[in-house]
């Protein structure tokens, strides 16, 4: 039914809900929309491409090409510099090794040119594969990956990484999963977004926050400062498109890293696909498209408050 609803929005409303949320199309669009921020707003991002799920080896190898390509383009930039990939776009579906040996490829040029990358978390189906990927990679390169705080695992997860001094970008996670392995409850969810920032940080790790949620973000915040671990210890994570001004200038103040998502496409069709399972997976989307483009026309108003969102510093 849900499928049925989404395939049959026309591709320029789903569009229309994209827009906001990707930099466009080509490798370009993704480099330009990365340098406005960090010259505009001393905004830092992470570039991922949007494709269509791939089905052989020839669409993976083209998939590395773009990679490739993105990482010898960044070269000439000036900017923090760090790009997010998704193991299946590298083969994970067709062949372990295969997948194996492009990311290691991918990881080599992206480290030669001082860029940063994180594995992307996909559906659980492929928790254990990237996360064999993470331990495999990990002692030769300095990279990152992502948890799911709904996912009931998770916290043998963070134990599994003892020693690793990984960067783990914590998220409540985007699919929707059997309630027989994840919680249901967003506010669940995001109490244990606060309580594996604290389990990470308690490991060793660095942790990347990656919620729009101001209570979320404010409650993990303290955590960090608690511990007195210093700004480099955690950075704050949003995504391109979803209106959080306010918020990202106060962490920048107080010395954090915020970075965004900055996804590109090459070409709209794999966008509007990429975006329709998206939406499938979780028709919330459409509705929190709604109430951020109506925050968008009443942000010029909420920017006249003058309180802060977060408290200062030493009420934690
Ligand atoms: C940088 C980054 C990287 C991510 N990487 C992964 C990953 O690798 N794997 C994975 O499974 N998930 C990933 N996610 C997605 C994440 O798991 C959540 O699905 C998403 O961030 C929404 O959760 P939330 O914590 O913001 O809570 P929500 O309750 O969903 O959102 C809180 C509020 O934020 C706004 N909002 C949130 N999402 C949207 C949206 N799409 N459009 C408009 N408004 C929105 C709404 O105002 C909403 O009320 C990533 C998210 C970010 C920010």
């Amino acid at each position: 039914m849900k499928a049925f609803f989404v395939n049959f929005l026309p591709s320029f409303l789903v569009k229309f809900f994209a827009r906001a949320y990707v930099a466009g199309v080509g490798i370009d669009c993704g480099i330009k929309k990365a340098r406005d921020i960090w010259q505009d707003h001393k905004i830092a991002s992470t570039i991922d491409m949007l494709g269509e799920e791939v089905t052989n080896q020839e669409e993976v190898d083209k998939i590395v090409q773009i990679y490739v390509s993105l990482i010898e383009k960044l070269k000439e930039e000036t900017f923090p510099k760090h790009i997010s990939l998704k193991p299946t776009s590298l083969g994970l579906d067709i062949d372990r090794n295969l997948c194996l040996s492009n990311f290691e490829l991918i990881l080599k040029s992206a480290s030669k040119q001082n860029i940063t990358v994180t594995l992307d978390m996909e559906d659980s189906q492929y928790t254990d594969a990237t996360l064999e990927l993470y331990k495999t990679l990990k002692p030769k390169y300095e990279f990152g990956t992502v948890l799911q705080s709904r996912l009931f695992r998770t916290k043998d997860d963070i134990i599994g990484l003892s020693g690793l001094n990984a960067r783990v970008r914590m998220c409540i996670g985007v699919y929707n999963e059997d309630k027989s392995i994840a919680h249901t409850k967003k506010s669940v969810m995001k109490e244990k977004i606060v309580e594996y920032t604290s389990l990470l940080l308690d490991n060793g790790h660095k942790v990347d926050i990656a919620t729009h949620d101001h209570k979320c973000i404010i409650r993990s915040l303290e955590e960090v400062e608690k511990r007195g671990l210093g700004n480099d210890s955690a950075e704050f994570q949003f995504l391109l498109g979803v209106p959080r001004d306010r918020i990202q200038r106060e962490l920048i103040e107080r010395g954090y890293t915020v970075r965004l998502y900055v996804p590109f496409t090459i070409e709209w069709r794999c966008a509007i696909a990429y975006l329709r399972r998206r939406l499938i997976e979780n028709p919330s989307m459409i509705y929190l498209g709604g109430l951020d483009f109506i925050g968008r026309i009443f942000q010029p108003l909420t920017r006249r408050r003058k309180k802060s969102i977060l408290p200062p510093k030493h009420n934690f």
